[in-house]
């Protein structure tokens, strides 16, 4: 039997460098000014996009990379680490532009996925219903058939990154389907359309990309904006809603790896007893050591996740991209805490950065899918036990 190291593959140990250096250029001090200014990630995004980094996934005879899903989330991954995380890869290219290759015709294709892999589009994601949160099977935004039309009705919650984006993928349910379990129909919807508006939620999370809550009173949109079958089932979602949970785990890694890199260097060259630096204390040494083992864990996690569904292996894929987006919110979030902890008052200071983190990564404990909801799917799926809720 052969034996192989457990190394990702060449190109994609190259992609990584190659991300960590256009990244590197803009850093958390990039992200930290267009928060504090209102400004967006579009520079960065715009170059990321022209390397070819934000459409890897996409096929490439449709502008993209012609990589999976392990290459996007080693992008993501990567941009987060180099304090630079672009939230919005995990909606554009990774829940959009999966939904798009896999379950689109070949025109929404053409149309919609080049622009997408360069960045020029940017593709919002609604499902979150203030009425419905963590039940998605309870939205009740309704597409209702009008000859050539299709016209949407109804609210979405916490929809991130409106107001940069060119269109929202939009999930109804159609009026022959209104109650029930989630039957989705999936309705590109752009947003200069007629009777979209958006209006943004306050956030505690400084950042440059804002959440909306969006009112879709009515908007006609052409019958070619439903991309897949509106009979096509919950499988259609789940292309998205998978790479999601990848993207989601890999961003939180990539936020546990700047919060734990900053934390080691600190530890290193800050001394206050004697000549020794504060990391040779164990009550400092030790937290960080775990952190780093939380990171390695969640780490393959996310990578197996994304390796099954390259391979195409959905059901699988679905447990362990659950998996790993717990991992990545946990490792994140202890991370940047034990990271402020060994900063002591500089840990809370603007120019540390690192509190805001603290916020960022609690994220990952709430969105996409919430550590509860992760921990009843396994309950239920991985370990047979009875349906709790
Ligand atoms: C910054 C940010 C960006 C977001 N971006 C987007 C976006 O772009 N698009 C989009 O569609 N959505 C987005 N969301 C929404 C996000 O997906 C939801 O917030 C998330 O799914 C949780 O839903 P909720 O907030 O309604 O919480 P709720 O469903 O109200 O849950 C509240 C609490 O109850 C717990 N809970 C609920 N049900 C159960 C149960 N059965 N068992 C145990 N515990 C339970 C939850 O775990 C949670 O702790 C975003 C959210 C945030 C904060």
């Amino acid at each position: 039997m052969t034996q192989t190291a457990f190394t990702e593959p060449e190109e994609r140990v190259a992609l990584r460098e190659a991300v960590k250096k256009l990244a590197g250029k803009y850093g958390r001090e990039y992200v930290d000014k267009q928060a504090r200014e209102g400004g967006k990630m579009t520079e960065m995004w715009l170059e990321m996009g022209q390397a070819g980094f934000l459409g890897v996934n996409i096929p490439e005879e449709f502008g993209g990379g012609g990589g999976g899903m392990s290459d996007l989330a080693a992008v993501l991954e990567e941009s987060a680490a180099a304090g630079a995380p672009l939230l919005m890869m995990v909606v554009s290219p990774a829940i959009c532009g999966s939904i798009i290759s896999r379950c689109g015709t070949e025109e929404q294709k053409q149309r919609w996925l080049p622009s997408i892999a360069d960045g020029t589009h940017l593709m919002a994601f609604g499902i979150t219903e203030a009425d419905a949160g963590s039940n998605s099977h309870q939205i009740t935004t309704t597409a209702t058939r009008d000859g050539d039309h299709w016209v949407l009705k109804g609210q979405k919650t916490f929809i991130s990154g409106v107001d940069e984006a060119q269109s929202v993928l939009i999930v109804s349910r159609t009026e022959d389907a209104k109650t029930g379990k989630l039957k989705p129909a999936l309705f590109v919807v752009p947003t200069d359309a007629p009777g979209f508006t958006k209006q943004p939620i306050p956030m505690s999370w400084n950042a440059p990309e804002k959440q909306f809550t969006l009112f879709l009173d009515d908007v006609r949109v052409p019958v070619d904006a439903l991309v897949g079958d509106e009979d096509g089932g919950l499988w259609q979602l789940f292309a998205g809603l998978n790479p999601e949970r990848i993207m989601g785990g890999a961003m939180s890694c990539g936020l546990a790896r700047y919060a734990l890199d900053k934390a080691v260097a600190y530890a290193k060259e800050r001394s206050v007893w004697k000549d020794q630096p504060i990391g040779a204390h164990q009550g400092i040494a030790h937290p960080l050591a775990k952190v780093k083992i939380e990171l390695e864990q969640a780490r393959l996690l996310w990578q197996k996740a994304a390796a099954l569904y390259d391979a195409g292996d959905d059901f699988t894929a679905g447990e362990y991209a659950n998996m790993a987006k717990y991992a990545g919110g946990e490792v994140a979030c202890n991370a940047t805490d034990v990271a402020v902890h060994t900063h002591g008052g500089n840990g809370l200071t603007q120019e540390y950065g690192l509190g805001n983190m603290l916020v960022a990564a609690r994220l990952g404990r709430i969105a996409p899918v919430s550590r509860e909801m992760i921990l009843n799917f396994v309950a239920m799926h991985s370990l047979g036990l009875p349906k709790s809720y």
